[in-house]
């Protein structure tokens, strides 16, 4: 059998009594120094490099000036007019009656003469902003909350907890808003809407 650059190699040295190199005479590398030294310089460098991951929940990532988290409502600005729940490309903003929630001071203060307000299926919301932007009063926004988790029926909001942010809806009574949640997923799955 031909062994390829076998009169070469007869010349060389035995490699086990040539002396530690980096590189040998058979271009082995005996001593990976240029490797370790890689390896090394990248450590280096990124040890003094400002850390690019932050400790959630402790510290949060600034989110962007127009996120679009969950939908808000400001209940005193709404008119009933219905465009967001028109305008909602799939059903996620549907209308309900507003009596359900609304004490005799929120009568007095609001405008909302239909007592039509909308409420919002979290869940399937896909965030587009649509229902932002036809609102004529800017009652309807998106917020930052992006921390939603929830259970899947839990994510019916209607429109007292729209108006709250996450940190507030925490803070209230667990059985009221236990109660809203709940009647927000009787009036989704009864399919219970207010027509449009
Ligand atoms: S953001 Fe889009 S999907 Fe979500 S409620 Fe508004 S219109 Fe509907
Ligand atoms: S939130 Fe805006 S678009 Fe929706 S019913 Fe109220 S006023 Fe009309």
């Amino acid at each position: 059998m031909r062994v390829p650059n076998a009169k070469k190699h007869a010349e060389l040295p035995n490699p086990l009594s040539v002396p530690p190199t980096v590189i040998d005479p058979y271009r082995r590398t005996r001593l990976p120094l240029a490797a370790i030294a890689t390896g090394l310089k990248t450590t280096l460098k990124v040890f003094f490099r400002k850390p690019v991951t932050y400790e959630y929940p402790e510290v949060r990532r600034p989110i962007a000036e127009r996120y679009r988290g969950r939908i808000g409502l400001e209940l005193d600005l709404c008119i009933g007019c219905t465009l967001c729940a028109q305008a909602c490309p799939n059903g996620t903003c549907f209308m309900v009656d507003f009596k359900f929630e609304k004490t005799p001071e929120m009568n007095a203060k609001f405008p909302n003469k239909k007592d039509k307000m909308p409420a919002v299926d979290t869940a399937r919301c896909i965030y587009c902003s649509l229902c932002e932007e036809v609102c004529p009063t800017g009652a309807i926004h998106m917020t930052p909350e992006y921390e939603l988790s929830r259970t899947r029926k839990d994510q019916v909001y209607l429109p007292v907890l729209l108006q709250k942010t996450e940190s507030e809806i925490d803070a209230m009574d667990p059985a009221e808003v236990a109660k809203m949640l709940a009647e927000g997923q009787r009036l989704i799955t009864a399919n219970d809407k207010v027509r449009i």
